[in-house]
Parts: C-alpha cells; structure tokens; sequence
C-alpha cells in the first residue's frame, strides 16, 4: 500500500489516522508519508523513496538510524526475553551512567515516556516542598500532562490547541505561566503566589516553539529566583538532554537545576524517560519516600540495552559533540547565506544540532514571536523541500534535530534545497 492508501486506511481506524498529532501533516497540509525504513542519515518510504533525516525521531537518532552497537545491543539483550518486572543489573549501570554524565543527578528513576518523567518530576517537587503551584513558560512543551497542557508548545501549538479540553480547571488553576525569556515576570508570579509554587519548569533551550535559546542570563536568573523563594528547578531535558552537551544544557550554560528530566536520546530509539536530581529530593520516591510513582516496563531490559549503548558512546565519544557543532554552523551558515543573497530577513535560532528557520522577521525570543511566523509560507517551503528529498519537522513550531550521520555532502545537498526551496516559494 502507499502512504496514501495507508493515511487513508488508518482514519477510519485510528484517531486523525497517527498515533501523535504533529505526524498528521495537519498545519503544512497533505498527506504523511509512512516510513518504512532508515539508514544512517536516510528515511525510505512505503512509496520507494528516499530522504534526507532532519527530525531524527524528534530527537533520539542522534547518531543516524540503525546505529550499529544499538542494534547488536537489542539483538543481544532479546535472547535473555523481554521483560523480567524484577531490577536488573542493566537497571544499576544505566543508573550509573547517568549520574556520571548529567552534571547535577545524584538519583534516578527510569520511566518510560518524556511525559512521565516530567509528570513524575512534579509530583515529586510537590511532594518535597509541600506546595501546589508550578510555573511553566508559554510556549514549552512537556509532554500530555494535564498540567502541562496550558499555553503549551509542539503539537498542541500546531494544532491550535495550547489549553486542551478535559484539562480541569482545579489542574490549570495550578500551572501559572510565564513568557520565556521574561525573568521579572517570573519574579512576579512568585511574589504573588508567596510560599505557594513548588517548582519552575522550563526547557533550558526550547525545541517545542521552533528553537528558542535562553537570552543570557536568563537561567542564571531563574535559578536564583528559585533559590530565594524555595522553589524546586526542573529542567526538562528531554530534548537538549545528551544533545547539546553529553550532560545536556546544564553543562553547556554551566546552570544546575534541582530535577532534571530526560528522554529521546537516553533510550537509543526504544520508549525511555527518566527523571533525576539532588539525592535529598529523589529520596522523596516511593518505596524510598512517601511519593508514588512506578511502571510495568519501566527499566525494561530490552530499553536499558538500547539507551546504555546509545550513552555509552556518547560519554567515550566527545568528538560527536564537536561534529554536531560543526554541522550546525556549515548548515544555518549556508542557509543564511541564502537569506541573504534574497533580501529575506527571516530569523534562524541555532545552537549546535537544533535549529529553526522562522518565517519571521522579528526575533524569536518567546511565543509571541514564534506565533508571528507565516505558517502558510511554511507549508508551501515544507512542501519544496520534500519535494527535493528533505524531511524536516512538518511544522513552524518544532526545532530541527542534526544526526552525526549527515556528511559534508548532504549538508551541501540541504543548503541547496534550502536554497531552491525558499526561491520556489516567496
Ligand atoms: N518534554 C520535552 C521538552 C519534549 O520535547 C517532549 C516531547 O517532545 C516531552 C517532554 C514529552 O516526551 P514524550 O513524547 O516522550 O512523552
């Protein structure tokens, strides 16, 4: 079957046809296409085509598909079956590993999802203070909580639907939001809500809004402000966790939060999350502490195996970093070199392996100027691009993520799809 017939087949029978929304094409129009395989830096479709990876699975394929030690450490790891729900001693290393890499986790809890992690982390922080609120910035996206589903990022901003239904208002009454990047805004709400907010969560560079980086100063501020008012600092690493450094954006802005959140990249391609953080308030966690939080297959022995040796290498491996980098700026160097030489003013974000062109002209330092952005010359651009064999996130408000898979040639390749494509379409 094509993707098309597949696309077809798949709304009768499952919701809007996908099984997460911004997958849907939805904002940049027609059909997805339905992957059947991936290669290094390539993505082959069910119509025979091939493409150039720019979402990497929204993060995890960090080091290109089919990453060879993954694979052998799956392949291995199924011989001794699937799921024990006992401790393995995978559990313990991988606990280990993390703690050496993530410069502020002293424990660790694996779990199985982003959502999870981030869910869990709040709980716990409420747990640990023994306050109700949370504060969030406009535009961050940290999973489906219900919590999290106000003014929220990715999909939800995609969709049109930042505040869901079915989220009670007691739950939104909890989650206070903030502008990115507005550190007295933050200020205020902890004066107003006095001794009332358990913690401030934030994405320490977003991905969720299209990539949006920290002005600086800002998550020195935040830290403080924590700091002064007892306040519980999660950053959600799910994305820039193992990306922007090997210890994530906490070691490449030098900022320790309390929790740390992570998925993606930390299970290698497999369904992982974890959350950690200082030893006093993970002690919090049941059976350790009175907050509850477990998983049937949380620490499964297959996952473990794919996201140790996906860690693995990247803890022996800190050329992978410098690559990164490297692509980064030959890529949004070239892109900007277009721009350029068309007169467009159009903004680019850009820190190592993330980066969003923005069809805006104002800089993108918050949701507001994300929102600015024209969505409609974003889907035709969208469009030019595949149409040159360049997959990238299938809306404005997603942060592209580099592999090290891609050579010098691809990029050349991307820079002149870029090229041709923004001339198609303005
Ligand atoms: N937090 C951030 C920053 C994310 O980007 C995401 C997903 O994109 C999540 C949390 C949720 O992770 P998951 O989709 O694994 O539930």
């Amino acid at each position: 079957m094509t993707s098309e017939q597949l696309f077809e087949k798949a709304k009768t029978l499952i919701p809007g046809g996908v099984n997460s929304p911004v997958r849907a094409f939805r904002s940049v129009g027609g059909n997805p296409l339905f992957i059947k395989s991936a290669k290094g830096p390539y993505l082959y479709d069910e119509d025979g085509r091939e493409y150039i990876e720019l979402i990497n699975s929204w993060g995890p394929m960090i080091l290109g598909h089919a990453f060879e030690p993954v694979e052998k450490a799956v392949a291995d790891a199924i011989q001794h079956s699937f799921s024990f729900g006992a401790p393995t001693r995978k559990e313990v290393e991988m606990a280990e590993l993390i703690v050496s890499m993530v410069p502020s986790v002293e424990m660790v809890r694996m779990v199985n999802s982003g959502t999870e992690a981030t869910m869990a982390a709040i709980r716990v922080a409420r747990g640990f203070t023994g306050r109700d609120k949370l504060i969030k910035f406009e535009g961050c996206y940290h999973g489906h909580g219900d919590s999290f589903l106000i003014a929220a990022g990715s999909g939800a901003m995609t969709m049109g639907i930042p505040d869901s239904p079915g989220v009670t208002k007691a739950t939104a009454a909890d989650t206070l939001t903030a502008p990115y990047n507005d550190l007295a805004a933050v200020e205020e709400l902890l004066l107003n809500n006095h001794n009332q907010v358990a913690a401030v969560i934030l994405e320490p560079v977003v991905g969720n809004m299209g990539c949006v980086l920290p002005e600086p100063g800002f998550l020195e501020g935040i830290r403080s402000l924590c700091d002064q008012h007892g306040v519980v600092l999660i950053f959600d690493e799910v994305m820039t966790g193992f990306r922007l450094a090997k210890g994530g954006a906490q070691e490449r802005f030098g900022i320790t939060p309390d929790l740390t959140t992570m998925g993606k990249i930390i299970g290698g391609g497999m369904p992982v999350g974890a959350y950690g953080g200082r030893a006093d308030i993970m002690r919090m966690v049941a059976p350790a502490g009175p907050v509850y939080q477990a998983g049937t297959l949380s620490g499964n022995p297959i996952a473990m195996s794919a996201g140790l040796a996906m860690l693995h290498h990247l803890n022996d491996h800190p050329e992978v970093y410098t690559r990164l980098d490297a692509i980064g700026d030959k890529l949004t160097a070239g892109f900007r070199q277009t721009l350029e030489k068309l007169g467009l003013a159009y903004t680019i974000n850009h820190i190592s392996s993330m980066f969003t062109l923005f069809m805006t002209e104002r800089p993108v330092i918050d949701f507001a100027g994300a929102k600015s952005c024209d969505t409609a010359l974003f889907g035709r651009y969208f469009h030019a691009m595949l149409d040159r064999g360049v997959y990238l996130a299938p809306s404005q408000f997603e942060s592209l993520f580099l592999s090290v898979a891609l050579t010098d040639d691809l990029v050349d390749r991307i820079i002149q799809a870029n090229d041709e494509s923004l001339r198609d379409v303005i």
